[in-house]
């Protein structure tokens, strides 16, 4: 049973270790971008409101993400634990999940940030942007996901490091060792799969 959020820079991995670490602990992977992505390509109300934001690659206004994240979070699946992806990531978001996972009398186990050097970041991103296609990966987009990540997300590693849930993973390396390293850490604070 872990409650826990993965945060990081685009590029990061986060994707990628969420799959394997839902897999690895029996709990939900929960990715904002994902759902936002999947409302996109499905073209509902929301997914229309997103996709500008998305495209230009802004953050969709709080008000429509936490709505978003509480609805998921009151699912059934989660009552056993959750990992969250990629949310929150603006200080009124971190708000917004204290008071839902309150209300549901629990709170926060971990926060895993991964770290990557920026110049791999963006190697990374030129990687997927051919291998995916995303609207979000050319260039000047990218650079503008990457300045509002320094400006509105970094400043929550402060927070949860205040609050003693914080622990920082090297992201460079293979797949496999980066679970490991994430699988040790959350060992070393009693949290096991
Ligand atoms: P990345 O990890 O590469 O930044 P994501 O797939 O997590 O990409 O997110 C893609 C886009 O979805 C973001 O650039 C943003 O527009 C939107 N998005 C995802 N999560 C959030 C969030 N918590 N708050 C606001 N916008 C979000």
């Amino acid at each position: 049973m872990v409650r826990m959020l993965l945060v990081g820079p685009p590029g990061a991995g986060k994707g990628t270790q969420a799959v394997l670490l839902s897999k690895a602990f029996s709990i939900p992977a929960i990715s904002t971008g994902d759902i936002f992505r999947a409302n996109v390509r499905d073209e509902t109300p929301l997914g229309v409101e997103a996709k500008g934001f998305m495209d230009r690659g802004e953050y969709v206004p709080d008000s429509l993400t936490n709505a978003l994240v509480a609805d998921r979070l009151s699912h059934d699946d989660c009552t056993s634990g959750f990992l969250l992806d990629g949310y929150p990531r603006t200080l009124d978001q971190v708000r917004a999940l204290d008071e839902v996972i309150a209300a549901q009398g629990h709170q926060l186990d971990v926060v895993v940030e991964l770290t990557v050097d920026p110049d791999i970041v963006i190697d990374r991103i030129r990687v997927r942007a051919t291998e995916q296609g995303r609207t979000d990966d050319n260039e000047d987009v990218m650079r503008n996901r990457l300045e509002l990540y320094a400006r509105e997300t970094a400043p929550l590693i402060q927070v949860y490091g205040g609050r003693q849930i914080l622990v920082s993973v090297d992201g460079i390396g293979s797949i496999d060792d980066v679970t490991g390293r994430i699988v040790e850490a959350l060992g070393l604070r009693g949290l096991r799969a």
